[in-house]
């Protein structure tokens, strides 16, 4: 599981702080050096960290006493929500067009996860939202992808719009769009092409496809594992696309946790889903409140 070297740190900071009746400004300055420390080892943008440590400084000193807490406990829980304000605080919602099909458009470099995806997240709206999605695929480039969609779609027991490698892919994303409303979908997930590199063609045909369906949502799915570059992908992308949302796959993994804790912070889109596995229901909702209560403990 993601995380595991960054909790364990941070957990360890925390217990000796947790029992104090006083908190000092030393222990506080103590506290926020280990703090500081583990962050950056877990690959967490240095920027992003500096802030922080600067917010949980200022809190942490002269706050409020409550009669509930230990000033420990106190220090503590102001860790806790700077972490989870850091990861855009409250759980981010999924669009609802006024009128169907709400159009959902998934971007991501290859090898992402953004096929599987594309699956898992029609698989949570049908099951959490009891929706009817339609996948569409066009990711016309890579050799399979359509096929794997397909068996995707196969496995799920849902439609894919699909019309080969051949077709231009603003052109399947129109008709699909088309066929959803004639056809009562009420999402409709487009899976776009992936390449290698962030480059000039993919966001060129990115931004015609965006530009033909006027898509609710704009979702890039990063891999969690690629840490600093998974930032770094997010931010070209939100510039040239204006993302609404980031799904972050293979936290099951072993990663040191830097995208997670630094993609919302830099790049101001909140991460909306978590990939935790390569099975099909191995989706969640990202909740940063409960991402900081495991990082802490
Ligand atoms: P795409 O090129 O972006 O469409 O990527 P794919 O959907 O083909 O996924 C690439 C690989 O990552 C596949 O082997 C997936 O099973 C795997 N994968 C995707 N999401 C996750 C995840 O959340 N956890 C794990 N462990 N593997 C994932």
């Amino acid at each position: 599981m993601a995380f595991e070297g960054l909790a364990e740190r941070l957990q360890g900071t925390m217990k000796k702080i947790t029992g104090k009746g006083k908190v000092s400004e030393q222990d506080v300055k103590e506290m926020t050096r280990e703090v500081r420390l583990a962050l950056l080892e877990a690959d967490v943008n240095f920027k992003v960290v500096k802030d922080l440590i600067k917010r949980i400084k200022e809190r942490a000193v002269g706050q409020e006493v409550m009669e509930s807490l230990t000033p420990g406990q106190q220090v503590i829980k102001v860790v806790k929500e700077e972490l989870s304000e850091l990861m855009g605080g409250e759980q981010s919602k999924i669009a609802v067009a006024d009128r169907p099909p709400t159009v959902i458009m998934m971007a991501g470099l290859q090898g992402a996860g953004k096929t599987t995806t594309s699956g898992k997240l029609a698989n949570h709206l049908r099951k959490k939202h009891k929706r009817q999605p339609l996948l569409v695929a066009a990711d016309v480039y890579r050799p399979a992808a359509v096929d794997q969609l397909e068996t995707v779609g196969q496995q799920l027991e849902m439609p894919v719009f699909s019309k080969g490698t051949d077709a231009n892919p603003v052109d399947i994303a129109k008709e699909a769009v088309e066929q959803a409303k004639a056809e009562h979908h009420d999402y409709v997930i487009i899976d776009t092409a992936g390449r290698l590199h962030v480059d000039e063609n993919l966001m060129g045909e990115l931004e015609e496809i965006k530009t033909a369906v006027n898509p609710d949502e704009i979702f890039l799915v990063v891999d969690a594992m690629t840490g600093q570059d998974a930032v770094n992908v997010a931010e070209s992308f939100n510039e040239q696309l204006g993302l609404s949302g980031v799904v972050l796959t293979k936290l099951d993994g072993d990663t040191r946790g830097g995208a997670a804790l630094s993609i919302r912070a830099v790049t101001g889109t909140p991460i909306k889903f978590a990939g935790m596995g390569e099975k099909l229901d191995q989706l969640e909702p990202f909740r940063p409140e409960g991402m900081a209560s495991r990082i802490l403990g």
